[in-house]
């Protein structure tokens, strides 16, 4: 195991997608150096096979570094999409006709396949087809169960598989796809730690996928569709993370209503103590660039601002020609914003009321103790997360340090505001946890001699559930001769 680079200071997680630009583990390990917390893998792109050796080179750095490893699993959900095109893609002109079939045969200018049975008895005359996020337009002229004639309305070129939405119907499909399921089973089979469902409408579609996951990965719920925000509160009740997936959602609302929606959704998984990604195009002129607009750094800054637990990169990390520098752009902008003295205020502008539990009494205490007394950080045993999760959701001033006998626990906080997960062995005794506490925390650099931290953990030792002790102790030095575990 080569040395553990000096734990991040910064509080908001960079979540990086891997694709074509980032699969090998040497990306992936610059990725991880430049800034990336944890790591999304989508099954929109590329089959199973090709994600196996991806996921095998994140647990690779993960046993290299000795950090605990963030994978979420993307589902593509019910996307639609276009066929291939003879050549890869074709140009379609502004004020042609042009035709969606049910033949495979590879398409041109003027038709290509569309393998959605669903739509072709769905679609009405008028309604607007938008097609690789909105950025050409078709309007259906008429339509049988194996043809929708449309007019080019904004042509452009298109390419195979590109994303198709329906915004003027509602499209009866399931949540989960075969593809789905089968690629759910996939992750779970490779361990994975979150899975991602795409194109949520309802807390129902949260309710299949618990099942079919059976506790072995957390759940995060995308909300790209205007149906989940009529429902947002119970939706993300029903999940453990939720994503402002603002690609799908610009395409299906108007993007002007997106700004709004994600103060809306970041504030209400914010006051249920679910961490929230923000997503897509954060950095998208870095695709090609190896520098941001000024108005993609703002929008950085801003979901930063708002008290996100992460920010994500989509095609940037992915796909693009500068997946590094956009890692480390993300990095620090992050950096920026979380040293501007205005910072805590801003976050804080999100007013949380504690939940009448003992363990949001502890939380809500430990971030007033840290700032009272100047601590170094919060140090949270649990066993499940939850713990840390309540404490993270108070938004403390100081670093959250979660020891956790549990791995799954470890990696699954990869997304977590402001938590440094230590994968770690039990306490027995006070004394343990107390003398453990110190130990990790001179280790992982989160205190020095002299510093005052904050302990929470659970009496009895050992029995999950049961977060009921605050201690607050100074470290006085020689805490690190007593090197066991
Ligand atoms: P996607 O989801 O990248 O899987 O489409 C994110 C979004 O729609 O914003
Ligand atoms: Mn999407």
């Amino acid at each position: 195991m080569t040395k553990a680079p000096s734990p991040r200071t910064r509080k908001v997680r960079v979540l990086a997608t891997l694709g074509p630009a980032s699969s090998t583990p040497e990306m992936i390990e610059k990725l991880f150096l430049a800034g990336a917390d944890a790591f999304r893998v989508n099954m929109s792109h590329g089959d199973q096979q090709s994600k196996v050796a991806v996921i095998e080179a994140i647990r690779g750095l993960e046993k290299k570094l000795g950090r605990p490893s963030t994978i979420l699993a993307d589902l593509q959900g019910p996307k639609l999409r276009v066929g291939r095109f003879d050549g890869g893609r074709a140009m379609l002109e502004t004020g042609t006709i042009f035709v969606l079939d049910r033949d495979s045969t590879p398409g041109d200018a003027t038709r290509v396949e569309l393998p959605h049975r669903e739509i072709f008895e769905a679609i009405e005359p008028a309604a607007r087809l938008l097609l690789d996020d909105g950025k050409l337009v078709l309007r259906v002229i008429e339509h049988d169960d194996a043809r929708i004639v449309t007019r080019v309305e904004v042509g452009g070129a298109l390419s195979n598989n590109k994303g198709l939405n329906v915004p003027d119907v509602v499209v009866p499909m399931a949540a989960l796809t075969d593809k789905d399921r089968s690629d759910l089973a996939f992750a779970i089979d490779q361990g994975v730690d979150w899975i991602a469902l795409s194109f949520v409408q309802r807390p129902e579609d949260l309710a299949e996928a618990r099942r079919l996951i059976q506790g072995k990965a957390s759940l995060l719920a995308k909300i790209e569709k205007p149906a989940a925000i009529d429902r947002l509160e119970e939706i993300v009740e029903m999940c453990d993370g939720v994503m402002v997936a603002r690609g799908d959602l610009g395409v299906e609302l108007p993007p002007e209503r997106v700004p709004p929606l994600q103060k809306r959704i970041v504030e209400v998984a914010r006051r249920m103590g679910r961490p929230v990604v923000v997503a897509t195009q954060m950095l998208e002129s870095m695709i090609t660039s190896p520098s941001p607009t000024r108005a993609e750094v703002s929008d950085v800054a801003t979901a930063v601002y708002d008290g996100a637990d992460a920010i994500m990169l989509s095609a940037e990390s992915a796909a693009g020609a500068w997946p590094v520098e956009s890692v480390a752009m993300m990095d620090s902008i992050a950096d920026a914003v979380e040293r501007d003295p205005a910072h805590g205020d801003r976050v804080h502008f999100t007013a949380l009321k504690p939940d009448p539990t003992t363990a949001d009494a502890l939380s809500e205490a430990a971030k007033t103790i840290a700032s009272t007394v100047s601590a170094s950080a919060i140090i949270c045993f649990t066993s499940s997360g939850s713990t840390a999760r309540r404490v993270a959701r108070e938004r403390p001033s100081v670093p959250i340090l979660m020891l956790t006998p549990r791995m799954d626990t470890a990696r699954r906080a990869g997304i977590l505001w402001g938590t440094y997960a230590v994968h770690t062995r039990d306490v027995n005794s006070f004394e343990d946890m107390v003398a453990k506490a110190k130990r990790m925390a001179l280790r992982h650099h989160m205190a020095q001699a002299g510093d005052r931290v904050i302990i929470i953990a659970g009496v009895p030792f050992k029995t999950p559930g049961s977060t009921n002790v605050i201690h607050v102790v100074r470290i006085i030095g020689d805490e690190l001769k007593n090197h066991e575990g």
